[in-house]
């Protein structure tokens, strides 16, 4: 179909984790530590395959699901904050705001490449992670990827990725 655009779309009842975090905002505020039951999906676009596929839905569940179990029942921590800074101390990480201190078991935590835990840049994190894994299975990136990262009902981040404008 000349005319036609293919999507696929994968959110699961499975594709949630419960996460705790707090982000900083407005320059100098910070949340106090608090969790949300994030819900993920995905949608891949692109021309359809050799099977007829914008992209395999079960693979897509999957990778996406694995990403997901690394997130939950974890403490969420930013290691590209300017205000929220990290510390070995032994067995913990140290987080620090001005004069707020956290310590946090280390394989309680995942350290996030982001500069806020916000649902925007948890969506780009999971894109990111996607797209790696793809390239690390040889396939080609899709034409355009969106990943969706929902905090609560009806409150959601998104990032939007185009393969053409890398
Ligand atoms: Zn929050």
């Amino acid at each position: 179909m000349p005319n036609a655009r293919y999507k696929v779309r994968v959110t699961k009842d499975s594709l949630v984790f419960s996460s705790g975090h707090f982000i900083t905002f407005n320059g100098d505020h910070c949340e106090r530590i608090h969790g949300h039951n994030y819900r993920v999906a995905v949608e891949v676009e692109g021309p359809l395959d050799a099977n007829s596929y914008v992209f395999d839905f079960i693979a897509l569940r999957d990778q996406a699901q694995a990403l997901v179990n690394e997130l939950d029942h974890r403490m969420l921590l930013p290691t590209r904050s300017p205000l929220i800074l990290l510390e070995d101390d032994g067995p913990n990480i140290l987080a620090r705001y001005r004069d707020r201190r956290w310590s946090f078991p280390r394989e309680e935590c995942v350290l996030l490449p982001v500069p806020n835990t916000t649902a925007e840049l948890l969506a780009d994190y999971l894109a990111a992670r996607l797209r790696a894994a793809w390239t690390d299975l040889g396939l080609t990136l899709p034409a355009l990827m969106r990943v969706e990262v929902e905090e609560s009902f009806g409150q959601s981040g998104q990032v939007e990725w185009h393969r053409d404008e890398v």
